[in-house]
């Protein structure tokens, strides 16, 4: 019977990590289709996305496992990250995916759920957001889909030499999301309970926002083991995934 709601984020798939990408496509299989009404990937499922075109390893794999897993009926939704906001429409069509904006509010078993990929939280890092600011309008996004595939691949390999630099010259702190924006976040969309991934410090943690008892979900990268975040009418669970 298909009554869970999964979350996984932060996978970081690339061809340069195939076992990742064999793991997180037996989890689709003998997992996700199993027992899943929805899956919610939020965010950097690829390590670097280079556009719809890019048919190369691992996009190629994963597509059609979204389009099997969404065939048999299973809702797959997608919040784009920061290493693969690049992921359009034409993935959505090819694999039955529904795209979702960078804040949504679902309803998860009665409760208003918060959902989001978690790099807009990181107020902190400031030379981040105004990075992303430029990046993430359309003009940008199409002038850089514009380019030669090659090309795109090219400038992506400087992108993650240039992106390591600037991490080591920024403490822990900078790189967390900001509490205040959390709470601020929270009560503009006006839930109790938000889920997000990004910083890969997995963790439930419990807050108080105007008297109310409200619980933030972090959840891990994958790599050394992975993990999901399991919703169901009962309550949650995370699950390590065993092979
Ligand atoms: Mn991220």
């Amino acid at each position: 019977m298909k009554n869970e709601t999964l979350f996984i984020s932060d996978l970081h798939l690339s061809g340069a990590r195939p076992e990742i990408t064999q793991r997180f496509l037996r989890f689709l299989e003998l997992r996700v289709r199993r027992s899943a009404e929805r899956l919610y990937v939020l965010g950097d499922l690829f390590d670097a996305y280079l556009g719809d075109d890019d048919n190369f390893s691992p996009n190629r794999e994963v597509k059609s496992a979204f389009r099997q897993l969404t065939d048999c009926g299973t809702n797959v939704y997608f919040q784009h990250g920061n290493r693969d906001f690049l992921l359009g429409e034409r993935f959505a069509r090819e694999t039955g995916v529904s795209l979702l904006d960078d804040y949504e509010v679902i309803d998860l078993y009665g409760v208003p759920t918060l959902i989001t990929h978690g790099d807009l939280l990181c107020t902190d890092d400031v030379q981040y957001q105004k990075a992303r600011e430029r990046i993430r309008t359309e003009a940008w996004k199409q002038s850089a889909l514009s380019k030669p595939l090659w090309l795109r691949r090219l400038y992506a390999r400087w992108y993650r030499f240039k992106s390591g630099l600037d991490k080591k010259g920024k403490t822990a702190e900078i790189m967390d999301i900001n509490p205040a924006a959390v709470r601020s976040t929270m009560g503009h969309y006006g839930v109790d309970r938000l889920i997000h991934g990004h910083t890969h410090r997995p963790a439930v943690h419990e807050l108080e926002i105007e008297n109310k008892r409200c619980q933030r979900f972090v959840l891990p990268e994958w790599g050394n083991s992975e993990t999901v975040l399991c919703w169901n009418q009962t309550g949650f669970h995370t699950e390590v995934i065993e092979w």
